[in-house]
């Protein structure tokens, strides 16, 4: 029999953020991914910026901004006239505090490509084609059963495996919720002749809806969305007759249902579930894939210390922390989409998102600081930024020149503001760095 310190199961994005974060943090792992090829499609092209600072400790902030774009400005077609309206994304400049503040588009097969990569620069990789069937598990350990055959024996088991999770049915958990909206949604990757890639091209169908054309950064395609009723009769008959162009190649495409819905638990004893597995959020605002990258975020170091001896009792934290914010996002999405709201604010940048009431915050507020919020970018005396310290594996403990000591976890999320603290916390080192926090630490 196989083993390995944590089974993850789906190497979508909650799944490769995990494997990059143990594999950092010397965890023994496996990431099994039951599709026999990497994922190809678009799908969830927008990261929020609260993501963007996630990747920046995990070392794929570069490749991530190379490759995408600001969201473009949507252009409404009516006829032969089309008017310009406003962007999903905002265009704001980078602050002290929030060093990228916007709306970031990359293709989600290429933000999966790029995790991919640092797993593999880390010495992991997933193992393509390789299903979990079954498991079970008991006090001491996890027992699964994969397509190959194989029996593999875990300490831990992680379902990042999506909206159809495999694990979450094992566990006889329910994701509990509705689809909203009648209409099944049509997602595809086009490549379309004579159609500029400057704006996010809208046009009205006059049976209902919209068909949209959004111009994906670092590609020849376009991202096309519609009811898909309206393109029952082929995508490329009905884009021609709806906006005059012509489709010239149908690189991936997808038919979904637009819900709301979360499982109630995200721990069973050694079994979690992250992302899409325990909550399903419909595209608008953003939300899906940011929310699982976030749960996957906070899970490794927990699962990290336990692994290396610490106690047990961590982990019962990741659902404490975890499960309100899916729920608050659950409901952020269900509102834009009935609304068709396009003014995002900084509603869906998940910045201001927060553990303030969760058991590991303590200590005292701070100007406008508290215990769980994220702690916001700091520009240092030396000229460098309190993020490039935070980099890495270890907590910090940031002391500003009037004021108290603030223990910052490795996650990047305060952990207590008041008293010193020295020597480790969750069994990592803690880095100190001092340093002036202008405008009351503003977030
Ligand atoms: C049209 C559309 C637009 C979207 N736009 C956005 C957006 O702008 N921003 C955003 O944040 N989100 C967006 N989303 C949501 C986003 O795509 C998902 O939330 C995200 O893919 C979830 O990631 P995940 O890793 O949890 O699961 P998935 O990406 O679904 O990955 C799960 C993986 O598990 C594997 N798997 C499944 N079963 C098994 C098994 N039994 N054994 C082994 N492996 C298995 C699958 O092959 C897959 O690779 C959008 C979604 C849609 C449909």
């Amino acid at each position: 029999m196989n083993q390995a310190t944590v089974l993850i199961v789906g190497a979508g994005p909650a799944g490769l953020t995990l494997g990059v974060d143990l594999a950092r943090r010397g965890v023994s792992f496996r990431l099994i991914d039951a599709a026999a090829t990497p994922f190809e499609g678009s799908r969830g092209k927008g990261i929020q910026p609260r993501t963007l600072e996630i990747f920046e400790d995990l070392g794929v902030i570069e490749p991530i901004l190379s490759v995408g774009a600001l969201y473009p400005k949507m252009r409404a077609h009516l006829g032969s006239f089309s008017l310009r309206v406003a962007s999903l994304g905002s265009s704001r400049p980078p602050t002290e505090s929030v060093p990228y503040p916007n709306l970031w588009m990359v293709p989600q097969a290429r933000t999966e490509s790029i995790l991919r990569e640092r797993l593999h620069a880390l010495g992991g990789r997933v193992e393509f084609g390789t299903a979990l069937i079954t498991f079970r598990a008991n006090e001491s350990e996890v027992h699964a059963t994969l397509s190959s055959g194989e029996t593999v024996s875990s300490d831990f088991l992680v379902g990042a495996d999506g909206g159809r999770s495999t694990v979450r049915k094992v566990l006889g958990l329910q994701l509990n919720g509705e689809a909203i909206g009648e209409q099944r949604m049509l997602v595809a990757d086009l490549e379309v002749e004579g159609l500029d890639r400057d704006d996010w091209h809208l046009w009205p169908v006059f049976t209902g809806g919209l068909m949209g054309l959004c111009p994906l950064p670092g590609t020849s395609l376009f991202q096309f969305t519609s009811k898909a009723k309206t393109v029952e009769r082929g995508i490329e008959a009905a884009l021609r007759k709806v906006t005059g162009h012509r489709v010239k190649r149908v690189a991936w495409s997808s038919i979904y249902q637009p819900a709301v819905r979360m499982v109630d638990r995200y721990r069973v004893g050694r079994v979690f579930l992250a992302g899409d597995a325990a909550h399903m959020h419909p595209p608008a605002g953003g939300q899906g894939l940011n929310t699982g990258i976030q749960d996957a975020y906070n899970l490794g170091w927990k699962l990290a210390h336990v692994a290396h001896g610490g106690p047990a009792q961590l982990l019962d934290t990741y659902e404490a922390e975890r499960r309100p914010i899916a729920s608050a996002m659950l409901g952020l999405s269900k509102h834009l989409h009935q609304t068709h709201s396009i003014k995002r604010g900084d509603a869906t940048n998940q910045l201001n998102l927060h553990y303030r009431s969760g058991p590991l915050s303590s200590g005292i507020a701070f100007g406008n600081l508290h215990p769980g919020d994220r702690m916001p970018d700091v520009q240092l005396g030396d000229g460098s930024r309190l993020f490039e310290h935070l980099r890495g594996t270890h907590a910090t403990q940031f002391t500003p020149s009037k004021g108290p000591h603030i223990l910052i976890r490795p996650d990047g999320y305060i952990a207590h503001i008041g008293s010193m603290h020295s020597g480790e916390y969750a069994g990592e080192p803690i880095r100190y760095v001092q340093g002036t926090l202008h405008q009351g630490g503003q977030r």
